[in-house]
């Protein structure tokens, strides 16, 4: 039995979703690709985030069976994400502290292990598909990261308004270097100056004032970048390496990806990486599964949504078992473009996993 889905817009052109990378493959006659994808590490994982993580799996897995292409998964881990706030009581500004600035590098290490170790251990058993996980920080802290970084502001004029095409408005935020408090917004950070291979930034810590801060391929400043500018300098750097470069991302990001390629157009000779949407798990009301709704209360969820599905630390079987149902449920969404050029609700899953029968191969 299979989802019940309609006729897509790509009927007739792609027989299987990993197709969407082939044109670029063949362009740049690459041997070998690597996909992409996001370990968020702020609370637990839910469904979206599985589903998102075993279709990159199953993607590479079919990239290297189908297209006869060597095929590996690295994951980044945002341990930029904000882990504490607070408001000056003087300005009303508000300042965050990451998760890499509020627990440090072993604990972030034990989080990604704990969330999602033994689930991506299983699934690369289950397809054969090794794959690394590097956090922001780690990534962030090379030198070409940093070359992309300082290349952005040379074309700071028109990129801008790719980045926010509604204000050209896109803070740069540098964390206090005693104390790691950095402005959410960076209302009162200011590029001092830039040269040949570096920026001069200033910026103004809540406990210890104004600093400045020197951004150069080989230094040592913590870079915090908007969403839209840090997936643009990691898309860009991801090119430089042998293997082409495979963006997955949930289809939640299609309109956001609009605005990364107009981004690379910037670039003289720019041209966006190959990227796949996939499917978007969703609550009754049809917005997608959110770690902030949910803490909210406002997620709208079916009452047969099982728990495992909001928090997949809730799950009382083996990871084995946790990953053959992922497994299970993405192969049966990649067995026809249709089924995976669409959302979920949560309720639909649980339809979709009840039921017996062959599992359709990814
Ligand atoms: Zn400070």
């Amino acid at each position: 039995m299979s989802p019940v889905s309609p006729v897509s817009v790509t009927v007739g052109a792609v027989e299987h979703s990993v197709d969407f990378v082939r044109p670029r493959l063949r362009a740049r006659g690459a041997r070998r690709v690597a996909l992409y994808a996001g370990v968020q590490i702020n609370g637990e994982p839910h469904l979206g985030t599985g589903v998102l993580q075993t279709a990159a799996f199953l993607l590479a897995r079919s990239a290297r069976d189908r297209l006869g292409v060597g095929a590996e998964l690295r994951f980044g881990a945002l341990d930029n994400a904000p882990y504490e706030t607070r408001v000056c009581p003087r300005t009303g500004t508000l300042y965050t502290r990451s998760y890499h600035h509020a627990l440090g590098p072993a604990r972030i290490e034990e989080l990604v292990k704990r969330f999602y170790g033994g689930l991506f251990d299983a699934l690369t058993a289950l397809t054969g598909v090794p794959y690394t996980v590097e956090t922001y920080t780690r990534q962030q802290q090379s030198p070409a990261f940093r070359e992309e970084f300082l290349a952005s502001l040379d074309r700071w004029d028109r990129l801008r308004w790719a980045l926010a095409p509604s204000t050209g408005h896109v803070p740069v935020s540098l964390p206090c270097p005693r104390c790691g408090w950095l402005q959410k917004s960076g209302e009162h950070t200011e590029l001092l100056g830039t040269g040949d291979r570096w920026a001069r930034f200033a910026a103004v810590c809540i406990d210890h004032g104004r600093y400045e801060t020197d951004v150069r391929p080989d230094g040592r400043a913590w870079l915090g970048l908007t969403t839209l500018h840090r997936n643009l300098v990691k898309e860009r750097l991801a090119d430089r390496d042998e293997a082409m470069p495979v963006i997955v991302k949930g289809a939640d990001w299609a309109t956001g990806c609009r605005l990364l390629d107009e981004a690379f157009l910037c670039f003289p000779g720019g041209h966006p990486p190959a990227r796949v949407l996939t499917p978007v798990i969703l609550s009754a009301s049809g917005a997608k599964l959110s770690k902030s709704l949910m803490r909210e209360g406002t997620a709208d969820l079916s009452p047969d949504t099982p728990p495992w599905m909001l928090d997949a630390t809730r799950w009382t079987g083996t990871t084995e078992g946790y990953a053959e149902t992922l497994h299970r449920l993405v192969s049966l969404m990649l067995s026809d473009p249709r089924h995976f050029e669409r959302g979920y609700t949560t309720s639909e899953v649980v339809r979709i996993l009840a039921e017996p029968g062959p599992i359709a191969p990814g």
